[in-house]
């Protein structure tokens, strides 16, 4: 990175004031001061030696599943330093979570991952809602998303593939997860964080990185350290899941949704014939047994209600379920990310998506602001964007839960008599279709509250996901998959911006007006500045260059230095 030596270059700019997501800071905040090495090596003189020789990183990734793996990617892509440690010796080998939404794919396309998964995985075109044994409505994915996004499906892909292909995708970059390596603590002294490790020999070892990035899942080091708790919640009820070879009218490759008086239960269908994913609740007697619980002893009702036939049980386990979020996602050089931040219930299959959604996020403004392109507070605004949504999903997937899973007679009366009359009716209306599939695949997501983000032109405004649209054969998406800052215009670029951009090396999109791109939201000769992560940053009606000039300036990034340090990620 070529991070010191052009910090260095920027001093001397004192006095000059910078908003970003509404905290004001003087330019002097946002140095990044040279390393000192003699104000931490005050102990023995072997100590010295150590901590002189220690390994650096411009990020220390914690934690190998799919979020700290998607850091880690996306780090590695824009050209970032680091290291990924995991304490485990072997990836995990569990299927775990299922569903890769619509947007994660989206996201994906950037390092060719969309396709793999798509190819490999099992894609779900339908829900089907069931009341005591008995199909009572079905929503078509296709139907409602294909105007929407390109992966107008659920995609099911087990998390232990899902992980393996991170893994080998990263180590074809070069980066490889050092396994049996478990962090111990750290110590954040203000301009980088000194962390203790023990290795795969038993040793001890010291390391050196930039930030530290928590992705070490719920009974995180790293939360602990930064003591910004986990406050929330454990759900009483006990969840089952079992991976089984079946049949019957469940087993079809569409998701189904059982609702009962006593309990839930889905089915989601796996790659390969007459597999499925069972997930259902246990309650009362038999979840205070959770140790000694048997497929057998759950497996009654879905053979009577869904009449499936279990022909072998490849998996079972059960799980309590919580719902936390911590109350900072930054402190100081730390970052918590995936389930070391926010935990759910597994209505809807939120939780990796999201962690995935955290890493995405944060890498590039990692990258930025290593590379000395804009100010630390760039930073702030990760916690700012992401804990609202977790805030959100948690509230959001505690209702749907509680719907449910609620006991008593008035519950029961709810899900198995006014449910199921309620929304097949619901289902019929379109707006009611596009709303589930937006918010369940996280095409919703927006950030639009945050100050990084600005202006509306159209129907879009800044924070928003940029709407997708193919028209003539041109998908707009398409240059989305550099992680790099671009412009697109929908219908005619001024010769001013032409050349704004060009002496930048900012990329220019110009799309030829159709009426689609008017439908998808976008306004004609509007300006649409987007983020490496593709989201909008700046939406401006009249185009003008000077909006885009002054959003840079206020937010402290430097724009005549992102051509320059997007090559990595072109
Ligand atoms: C049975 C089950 C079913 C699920 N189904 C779904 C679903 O359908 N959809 C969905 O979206 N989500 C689902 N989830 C949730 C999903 O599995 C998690 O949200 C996801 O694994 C979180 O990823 P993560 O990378 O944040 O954390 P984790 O996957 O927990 O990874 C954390 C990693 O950090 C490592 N680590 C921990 N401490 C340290 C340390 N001190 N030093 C070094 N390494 C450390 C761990 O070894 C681990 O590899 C399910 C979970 C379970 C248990």
């Amino acid at each position: 990175m070529a991070c010191a030596a052009f910090v260095s270059g920027m001093r001397g700019g004192e006095g000059e004031r910078h908003v970003f997501c509404g905290v004001e800071f003087s330019r002097k905040q946002w140095e990044v001061p040279e390393p000192h090495l003699e104000t931490f090596a005050t102990h023995s003189g072997e100590h010295l030696i150590m901590e002189q020789n220690m390994p650096r990183s411009d990020v220390l990734v914690v934690g190998a599943g799919p979020t700290g793996l998607i850091l880690a990617l996306w780090l590695t892509k824009l050209g970032v330093k680091l290291r990924i440690i995991d304490k485990t010796a072997e990836p995990s080998t569990t299927s775990r979570a299922l569903a890769v939404h619509a947007r994660t794919l989206e996201l994906y396309r950037q390092l060719d991952l969309a396709d793999l998964i798509v190819a490999r995985g099992h894609k779900v075109s339908a829900v089907r809602l069931w009341v005591k044994g008995e199909p009572r409505a079905r929503v078509s994915f296709e139907e409602v998303g294909s105007d929407l996004t390109p992966y107008a499906f659920l995609q099911i892909f087990p998390q232990d593939e899902h992980e393996r292909l991170l893994i080998a995708t990263l180590e074809k970059l070069g980066v490889t997860v050092e396994r049996r390596t478990e962090l111990l603590g750290y110590r954040d002294e203000g301009s980088r964080v000194v962390a203790r490790l023990r290795r795969s020999d038993g040793q001890e070892e010291t390391c050196e990185a930039a930030y530290i990035a928590g992705c070490d899942g719920a009974h995180s080091i790293v939360r602990e350290t930064m003591g910004t708790g986990y406050p929330g919640g454990t759900y009483e009820h006990l969840f089952y899941v079992a991976d089984v070879q079946a049949s019957g009218p469940a087993v079809d490759g569409e998701l189904h949704v059982d609702l009962e008086e006593a309990d839930f239960l889905a089915v989601f269908p796996l790659a390969g014939k007459g597999r499925a994913r069972l997930i259902g609740t246990v309650r009362g007697e038999r979840a205070r047994h959770a140790d000694t619980l048997k497929f057998e002893d759950v497996s009654g009702r879905i053979i009577d209600n869904l009449k499936i036939e279990i022909e072998r049980v490849n998996w079972f386990s059960t799980y309590r379920v919580h719902h936390r979020v911590t109350k900072h996602f930054r402190k100081g050089h730390a970052f918590l990310l995936g389930d070391a931040a926010h935990i759910h219930s597994p209505a809807g299959g939120q939780g990796m998506n999201t962690g995935i959604g955290d890493a995405i996020n944060l890498a590039w403004k990692l990258q930025t602001v290593l590379a000395g392109c804009a100010p630390d507070a760039l930073l702030d605004s990760y916690e700012a964007e992401r804990i609202a949504f977790a805030r959100r999903l948690v509230k959001t997937t505690d209702r749907v839960f509680m719907l449910v899973t609620a006991e008593g007679k008035i519950a029961d009366v709810i899900r198995t008599r006014l449910a199921p009359t309620i929304f097949p009716v619901l289902v019929k209306f379109g707006a009611f279709r596009e709303f589930v599939f937006r918010t369940v695949s996280q095409i919703m997501i927006n950030y639009r509250h945050c100050a990084l983000n600005e202006g509306r032109a159209g129907a879009v405004h800044g924070g928003d996901r940029l709407p997708w649209v193919i028209a003539s054969d041109v998908d707009n998406y398409e240059p989305l998959k550099a992680m790099i800052w671009q412009v697109h215009i929908y219908g005619a670029a001024s010769p001013e911006l032409k050349t704004w951009c060009q002496e930048r090396g900012l990329p220019l999109y110009v799309f030829a007006w159709r009426p689609e791109y008017g439908k998808a939201g976008f306004a004609q000769d509007a300006l649409y500045l987007i983020r490496p992560d593709t989201y909008v940053a700046l939406a401006q009606r009249s185009g003008a260059v000077d909006s885009l000039r002054r959003y840079f300036e206020q937010r402290g990034i430097r724009a005549e230095t992102l051509g320059r340090t997007q090559k990595h990620a072109a």
